[in-house]
This record gives structure tokens, C-alpha cells and sequence, in this order.
């Protein structure tokens, strides 16, 4: 090397979601012993139509990152490709390393890819469960039983992590605070949470935005997410004192007078390594203990890192490979002009879409209670959704997306994710948001052109899976109300236009 330092003969192979010097095969890297790569794919910003602001996220987080080893002191092999397997092996023909590690990669594909081309895969230290202890667990946890829940694996991570316990208890003396933390948005919604922190662009983020833009949608960056580790911590720190005091009771709600309400907005930073799961729920652990945060929303938090967050991904890596094309309820439908840049009457739906549009994000209610709402009783295909919010929603991943979107969201695992299938009509919407006053469509009614698609197309849901559902004891007494419907003919009948008007992008 030019410098007069000994030439690395290994290779560690730094992934775009792997931007942590805490990572498994960094960590146990050095500057002496390896040089780094790091692979910027072409194929990969193809792949689809990217969100500008997801692709800017990760590629200036990316160069960022290199920059960052650089200045530690590491060799970084940066390279701009069209694949990662033509960045590899050009790496390889240039350097010729003697071994190339890489931390397990978070999706499938890329595992198989790395293995294929003969990288010493090292064990994963991303999330605070290794999907093979997820594996152990559910092995002796289905030991005389015949199902496994979150809320199972919750409790058992909270023992083994000790995040908010008094020894073997939950330190409240209950596990679970979520019957504090459905309210309705207030009235005085407006200004109740302080605006993100937004930073300025400088000539990077321009470059990166400026290569994007032919190829991407929705608006332009503006500094609202971070790129650096240092933004990420400084927007970890805002939540904690700022927002995560009033986090809990409105998780669920949704409101036109604030897009981002109490939520943490931390999932791109954890989702490529800006963030480790163990600090964030350290720190809300720590402003637990000095009397800042109400247990309600200390609770509410970690159950949505430790909980969720964790169990998706070990669902993910459980299920994998068939889980991402399983579709249980054949749902068929093209993904309507609404996702794709049209416009609808529906004050929700246009309020939501427009938000993503803004921001490249949406909070989980939304996804799940509108977007996938939506999607389930209008029957459209799982697979096109979970690649429309992968490349929409700047925390976008193939692991967190396919048991949140087929399996959650879509019932298209036919109930491994979730109990019962997350549908409901207008009046769900209208409990936990302001959206329904103002909006053309009628939330009580089912029928008649003004009725809301929402309610219209549950009913028609719940007949039309009935032989299904009217099987399952969480959704029987919901078929039956839909079957007793004395205008449950009309309703299925009106369906077919809301149906068509939804096709059209006329709704
Ligand atoms: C249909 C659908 C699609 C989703 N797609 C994604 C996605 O692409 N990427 C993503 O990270 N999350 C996804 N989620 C989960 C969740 O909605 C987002 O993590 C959350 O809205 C991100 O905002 P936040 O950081 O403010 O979350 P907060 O409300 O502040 O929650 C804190 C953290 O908990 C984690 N979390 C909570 N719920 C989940 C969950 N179900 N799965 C995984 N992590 C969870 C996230 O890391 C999040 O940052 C999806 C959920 C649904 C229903
Ligand atoms: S009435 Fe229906 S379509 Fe309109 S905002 Fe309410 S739920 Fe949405």
C-alpha cells in the first residue's frame, strides 16, 4: 500500500444494510487483516421504482459510511456495478483476497447469493434474537402446544433481555399496557408533537438526488432522514425526550393535523444498521428508571422492537422460502391507479397516499388499517402490495415486509402471522381518526354512491370468505352479522362497483 502499511489479504464485505462498526464481521475485523468492500449495485436501483427518498437514504448512508472507515483507518474498495456479483468478483480479480466474510445478509436471496460465491458467512449479531434461538424457541415452545403468538415470544424475550422486569415479572405487573394505548387522536391534535428533525442537504445528498431522480418517485429529500450515525443518534435522542413521554396512547390513532404523531420514525436507521435494536430499548429502558417516560409508553416501545420487530424477522427467516408468494385467499387484483400516483375521494386514502408521497413513510395503523385494509377486501394480489410498499416506504426490506404485508396485513399465509384477518369498514377508521368528516363517501352507509368503500367492502369480504372465516372463532361472529345483513344482496351488488370504480381510479 502506498502508505507503507501492510496490504490486507481478507476481505469483509460491508452490505448496504449492515452499516454498523458493531456488526458481527466488522467487528471482528481489523484494519491490518482486511480491507473492506462495500458493493453500490445498479441492478438493485432498477430493480424497481424506488421512493427517491428510500434510495437517497441508503445510498448516501453508504457512501457515507465508507467515508467514515476511511477516515478509521480501513482500505475501503468502493464500487459503483452493475450487480453485487460482478462487484464481488471484481473485487476479487483486482485484490485477491484470501477469504471474503460477510455477516449473515438479512433476505434470503442475498444469503443464497453470498454462499454461492464462496464467502465465509459469519453469524449475525443484528437483532437481539438469532433466527436460529428463534428457531429453539419455538421448538420447545410448541413442546404440548400447537400455537405460538407474539405475545409468547414477547414475554420470553423480556425475561431473557430484562428490558422493564422486576426479576421474573413485568416491573408494572403487567405485561401489556395496549388497553392504555388505543385512544382515539385529540381534538387538539395540531402542534401536540414537535416536527421531526430535519437537517441541511449538503453536495452529496445533491449528487445522490440528482443520479435518482430519472429513476425514482415521490418528492425530494429534505433532510428528514438521517444518512449518518451521528443523525440517527441525535434523532434516537429527540424521541426519547421528546416524544416518547406521550408515545403510548395514541400509537393507534390517526389524524390529518399531525403525519408522524408520537411515533419514533427510527425503523430506516434499524432496518440498515444507523441503530442497533439493544441501544435504542437501552435507552428507553434507562429514561424508564429516571422517572421520564410513564410505564404505558416505556411498554408500548419495547414491545414493538423486542416484540414485534424480532418476531418478523425470525417468521421471516422460519418461513422462508415459500412465504413470499403464498396468497391462501387467491387474491388476484391489479394494484389501482390510487398507488400509483392517482387520485381518490376517499379522505383517508388521499391523506395517507399523499404522505408517502411527502415523506417515503407511513405509521404502522395506516399500513395496516388503511393501505392493507384496503387491499384485503378489495382482493389485490399480496405480492404486488408487498413490492409496492418495499419500494415506497423508506424502511422497506424483504424480511420485515413479507410477514407484515402477507402475512399481517393480507392474511395470505392463511393465519400464521396473525389470528384473524385485519378487516374492517368505515366505522374502525372513523373511531380512531378525523379523516371520515369532510370526506364525500358516508362512513354508516354500505350501499348507495355515497356509501365508504371501507364498509361496503368488508361486508362483501366477509361473504365472500365466508366458507373460511365462519371456521374461525376470532372472525365467525362477524360472518354471521354479514350473513343476518337484510341488504346484504344490494351490498354485495354495490361491491361490484365500488369494485370497478377502484379499477378505474374512480373512487
Ligand atoms: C403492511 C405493513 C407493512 C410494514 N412495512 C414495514 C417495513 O417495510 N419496514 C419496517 O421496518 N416496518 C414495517 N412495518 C412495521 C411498522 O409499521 C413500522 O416499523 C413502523 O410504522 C415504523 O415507524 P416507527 O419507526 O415510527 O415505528 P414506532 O411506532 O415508533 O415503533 C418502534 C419500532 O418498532 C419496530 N416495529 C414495530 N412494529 C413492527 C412490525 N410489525 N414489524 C417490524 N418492526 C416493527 C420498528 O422498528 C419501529 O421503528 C409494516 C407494518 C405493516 C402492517
Ligand atoms: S368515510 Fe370511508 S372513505 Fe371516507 S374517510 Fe371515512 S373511512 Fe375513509
Amino acid at each position: 500500500m502506498p502508505d507503507g502499511r501492510v496490504s490486507p489479504e481478507r476481505t469483509v464485505w460491508v452490505l448496504g444494510d449492515q452499516l454498523n462498526v458493531g456488526f458481527s464481521a466488522l467487528a471482528t475485523a481489523s484494519p491490518a487483516t482486511h480491507r473492506v468492500l462495500m458493493v453500490e449495485s445498479r441492478a438493485k436501483v432498477m430493480s424497481k421504482s424506488w421512493h427517491i427518498q428510500r434510495a437517497h437514504l441508503v445510498i448516501c448512508a453508504m457512501r457515507r459510511f465508507a467515508e467514515q472507515l476511511r477516515a478509521d483507518g480501513w482500505h475501503v474498495d468502493y464500487r459503483r456495478t452493475s450487480s453485487l456479483a460482478v462487484g464481488l468478483r471484481e473485487h476479487r480479480a483486482e485484490f485477491a483476497p484470501v477469504a471474503v466474510e460477510v455477516m449473515e445478509p438479512a433476505s434470503w436471496s442475498a444469503l443464497n447469493m453470498v454462499r454461492a460465491n464462496d464467502c465465509v458467512v459469519v453469524r449475525g449479531n443484528q437483532f437481539l434474537c438469532h433466527y436460529d434461538d428463534f428457531g429453539a424457541w419455538k421448538a420447545d415452545w410448541l413442546t404440548g402446544r400447537k400455537t405460538f403468538k407474539m405475545e409468547d415470544f414477547y414475554r420470553w424475550q423480556r425475561r431473557r433481555l430484562g428490558y422493564l422486569m422486576d426479576g421474573d415479572q413485568p416491573v408494572s405487573g403487567l405485561w401489556n399496557h395496549d388497553a392504555e394505548n388505543r385512544e382515539p387522536p385529540p381534538k387538539d391534535a395540531a402542534g401536540r408533537w414537535p416536527a421531526p428533525l430535519v437537517d441541511d442537504l449538503d453536495d452529496l445528498d445533491h449528487e445522490v438526488i440528482a443520479e435518482l431522480r430519472p429513476h425514482c418517485v415521490g418528492d425530494d429529500p429534505i433532510g428528514l432522514w438521517a444518512t449518518t450515525r451521528e443523525g440517527a443518534l441525535r434523532r434516537l435522542r429527540h424521541f426519547i425526550d421528546v416524544l416518547l413521554p406521550g408515545f403510548g396512547p395514541h400509537e393507534d390513532a390517526m389524524t390529518t393535523q399531525s403525519w408522524h404523531l408520537a411515533h419514533s420514525m427510527l425503523s430506516p436507521y434499524l432496518n440498515i444498521g444507523l441503530l442497533t435494536p439493544a441501544e435504542v430499548c437501552d435507552a428507553v429502558q434507562q429514561a424508564f428508571d429516571e422517572g421520564r417516560v410513564p410505564v404505558a409508553s416505556a411498554e408500548g416501545f419495547i414491545r414493538q422492537v423486542i416484540g414485534w420487530r424480532e418476531y418478523v424477522w425470525g417468521l421471516y427467516w422460519d418461513s422462508m422460502p415459500d412465504y413470499a408468494d403464498m396468497n391462501a385467499l387467491n387474491a388476484t387484483r391489479a394494484l389501482p391507479p390510487l398507488f400509483t400516483g392517482g387520485t381518490t375521494s376517499m379522505r383517508c386514502m388521499s391523506t395517507v397516499m399523499g404522505e408517502i408521497r411527502e415523506h417515503g413513510w407511513a405509521h404502522h395503523i395506516q399500513r395496516l388499517m388503511l393501505i392493507g385494509n384496503l387491499s384485503l377486501t378489495a382482493g389485490i394480489d399480496p405480492k404486488l402490495l408487498t413490492d409496492w410498499m418495499w419500494a415506497n416506504f423508506v424502511d422497506g426490506a424483504e424480511w420485515v415486509m413479507v410477514p407484515n404485508v402477507i402475512g399481517m396485513s393480507q392474511y395470505a399465509d392463511g393465519g400464521i402471522m396473525a389470528t384473524k384477518p385485519y378487516a374492517s369498514g368505515g366505522a374502525y377508521i372513523h373511531k380512531m381518526s378525523d379523516y371520515c368528516k369532510g370526506c364525500r363517501y358516508d362512513r354508516a352507509k354500505r350501499t348507495d354512491d355515497d356509501a365508504c368503500p371501507f364498509t361496503t367492502l368488508y361486508w362483501d369480504f366477509m361473504m365472500r370468505h365466508q366458507d373460511r372465516f365462519v371456521r374461525n372463532p376470532r372472525v365467525a361472529q362477524q360472518v354471521r352479522a354479514a350473513q343476518k345483513l337484510s341488504d346484504i344482496d344490494a351490498v354485495r351488488e354495490h361491491a361490484v362497483t365500488v369494485l370497478r370504480r377502484l379499477d378505474a381510479g374512480e373512487l
